[in-house]
């Protein structure tokens, strides 16, 4: 019997505030086969949060361990907190020929296409600027000095779509989850891979 191809990677990045969160929790309802990675992170847990199964909540010395010991896929800080990916259950699953889905900032993105290339990049852009800041505005989980401090990164991250495979456009949740979902069943047809 041949060996079954490892699975794909799929990484969702965007600005902050333009969906990302939401098309996860649409995708997450749907029964996939695709194996969505549950990061680390060093903010506190929202309401409704739950440790494993939104993110590991761990403190700053376990986050710098966890990157001293290798176990991180790629790690960034966003907001003035750390973030990152659990290389283990990543590479286990992609060796198991399931395809892994991460959702992560642009410079986590950046660190994951440089050591496995053939990843494919998938940009959330929102509708327009403008709509992006009353997004995250209306949310109403952040203080005004992290909203202020999100908007800064939303700017620099817009700039970087042009480094993605695949440009969604969340005008519309359920239709940008329509697409992902496409893309990643590979039925995609405007996917550049
Ligand atoms: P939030 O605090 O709103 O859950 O996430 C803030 C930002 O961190 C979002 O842009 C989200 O995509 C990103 N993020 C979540 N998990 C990871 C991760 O494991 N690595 C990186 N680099 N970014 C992440």
């Amino acid at each position: 019997m041949p060996a079954r191809p490892p699975g794909r990677l799929f990484v969702l990045s965007g600005p902050s505030g333009v969906g990302k969160g939401s098309v996860m929790a649409q995708l997450r309802h749907r029964d996939l086969p695709v194996w969505v990675s549950v990061s680390c992170t060093t903010r506190p847990p929202r309401a409704g949060e739950r440790h494993g199964e939104h993110y590991f909540f761990v403190d700053d010395d376990e986050f710098v361990r966890r990157i001293d010991a290798g176990e991180m896929l790629e790690h960034a800080r966003f907001a003035g907190r750390r973030y990152g990916t659990p290389r283990a259950a990543v590479q286990e699953h992609l060796d198991r020929g399931v395809p892994v889905l991460l959702e992560i900032e642009l410079a986590g993105a950046r660190q994951v296409k440089a050591s496995m290339p053939e990843a494919h990049m998938v940009f959330l852009a929102p509708p327009s600027r403008e709509e992006l800041e009353r997004r995250l505005i209306g949310r109403g989980t952040e203080t005004p000095e992290e909203i202020a401090a999100r908007l800064r990164q939303a700017e620099v991250e817009l700039a970087a779509e042009r480094e993605f495979d695949t440009v969604i456009v969340n005008d519309d949740l359920p239709s940008a989850t329509a697409r992902l979902v496409d893309l990643i069943l590979g039925q995609d047809p405007n996917a550049r891979s």
